[in-house]
């Protein structure tokens, strides 16, 4: 294997947006993926909504890679661009989002990683990495080839679980203060909706429907949970299933009880819910999305009063104004928590550890329990992926390493 100045473990939004910065800075910059697509929960999982504007942004002119994707989405009618919608439902709980049709946004990853000259291998997954004291020096990598090393002078970890950065001893954190985790969700997509009778369902009757289907053991959350996509098919966000991926059998189980739960759930709506009388399930996602895994303990943990009190930082990376937004280990419900002062910003340091030569990206990055549940949406994740692309192509350019970087060159960058 050649050696890169950058290489990226995960090829989610947080990966993508990385390897996309670094190579664009001059970089010599490798991405491995598991799957064979970019993207990860975004596409894979069908999350189909990108969340995470900071208050008044998507009003302005956007800047960066979310433009980037939102303008090639766009053109390729993937997107009708950005909306405005209501979390539960209630109006002070808006947010501007991006809908998109996951396969088409696989198309658009695909095309700004190759334009920008990144190297990539899928089907390839991190299994290791070899330490040179505080130094990552290698990454163990296995594929049909088998298993091989690849070096590089920065290592990003974007794997959502941050795998790398436990294999090379960093301490980390899961779920809540009982280390219970957030459930996670098998997105799936229906067609044959009679949408204009759909939106005639008021706010009242979806919840009546809810409980309903939740007294009959056919639904998991107290709302209906189905929203339109350019090309006129439905998805849905309405399984529940409690899943912790380092249990890798009850992963396996949840799996199984996702595709269980979409069956039960299509079946009421098609049943029971105006407009849905003639519809079928037209997909499901690869896999059930997950809320909830490791947060590595890097330099600074985000505190939930930096985020409730939009607390500023010198070393800011991204701003949002994305609420912490925790949905109850029973699935049913969500607490969610807006931030005081409209916006709150994620430090650098946040994605630096005490390994000298890796950086953090995506939703693994060091945050407490309900912080990390307003960082992990796909804005902030591309984001924060941004900063560090730029962060490896900075510390490459200074002759410093990557945890040594002074933040305040980013901020500028990124914020300023
Ligand atoms: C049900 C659900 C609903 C959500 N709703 C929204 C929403 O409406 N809007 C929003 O903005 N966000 C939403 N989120 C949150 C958001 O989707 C995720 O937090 C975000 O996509 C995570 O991005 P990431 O880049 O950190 O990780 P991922 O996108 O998961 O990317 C990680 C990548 O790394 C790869 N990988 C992992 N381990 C390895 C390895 N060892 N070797 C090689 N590759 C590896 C994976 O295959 C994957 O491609 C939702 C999440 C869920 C589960």
């Amino acid at each position: 294997m050649q050696h890169y100045d950058v290489i990226v473990a995960g090829g989610g939004t947080a990966g993508f947006a990385a390897a996309v910065t670094a190579a664009r800075a001059g970089k010599k910059t490798l991405i491995l993926e598991e799957k064979a697509y970019l993207g990860g929960t975004a596409t894979g999982a069908q999350i189909s909504m990108f969340m995470g504007f900071a208050q008044g942004e998507a009003q302005a002119p956007l800047k960066g890679i979310v433009r980037d994707v939102l303008d090639r989405l766009t053109a390729e009618g993937g997107t009708s661009g950005i909306q405005t919608i209501y979390l539960s439902g209630q109006k002070e709980l808006d947010v501007d989002v991006i809908p998109y049709e996951s396969d088409i946004l696989k198309s658009v990853l695909d095309g700004l990683v190759c334009e920008a000259g990144v190297d990539v291998l899928f089907h390839t997954r991190v299994i290791g990495v070899e330490m040179d004291g505080k130094r990552i020096a290698g990454l163990k990598i296995h594929n049909e080839e088998g298993v091989q090393t690849v070096a590089g002078d920065v290592i990003i970890d974007a794997t959502f679980h941050g795998s790398v950065a436990v294999e090379s001893g960093c301490a980390w954190e899961a779920g809540d203060e009982n280390g219970v985790l957030q459930p996670g969700t098998l997105m799936y997509k229906i067609a044959g909706v009679d949408q204009e009778r759909y939106a005639q369902v008021t706010q009242k009757e979806k919840e009546e429907l809810a409980a309903k289907g939740i007294a009959q053991g056919c639904l998991y959350v107290n709302n209906l949970l189905a929203r339109p996509l350019p090309n006129g098919v439905l998805y849905s966000n309405m399984s529940r299933v409690k899943v912790n991926p380092m249990d890798s059998f009850g992963w396996s189980r949840a799996e199984m009880e996702g595709r269980e739960q979409v069956r039960k759930i299509s079946r009421f709506f098609i049943e029971n819910v105006p407009g849905f009388e003639h519809a079928y399930v037209v997909s499901t996602g690869d896999f059930t999305g997950l809320r909830d895994s490791r947060r590595i303990l890097g330099q600074y943990k985000l505190t939930n009063e930096d985020v409730l009190e939009g607390r500023p930082f010198e070393d800011a990376v991204a701003q949002s104004s994305y609420p912490i937004d925790i949905h109850d280990t029973d699935g049913v419900s969500s607490r969610v928590m807006k931030p005081r002062n409209g916006v709150f910003y994620i430090p650098y340091r946040c994605q630096i550890t005490q390994v000298s030569n890796l950086i953090l990206a995506g939703r693994c990055i060091s945050a407490a329990y309900e912080a990390h549940a307003c960082i992990r949406v796909m804005i902030t994740c591309m984001r924060l992926g941004e900063s560090a692309g730029l962060a490896a192509a900075e510390s490459l350019n200074r002759g410093c390493a990557a945890n040594e970087l002074d933040g305040r060159i980013l901020k500028e960058k990124l914020l300023g």
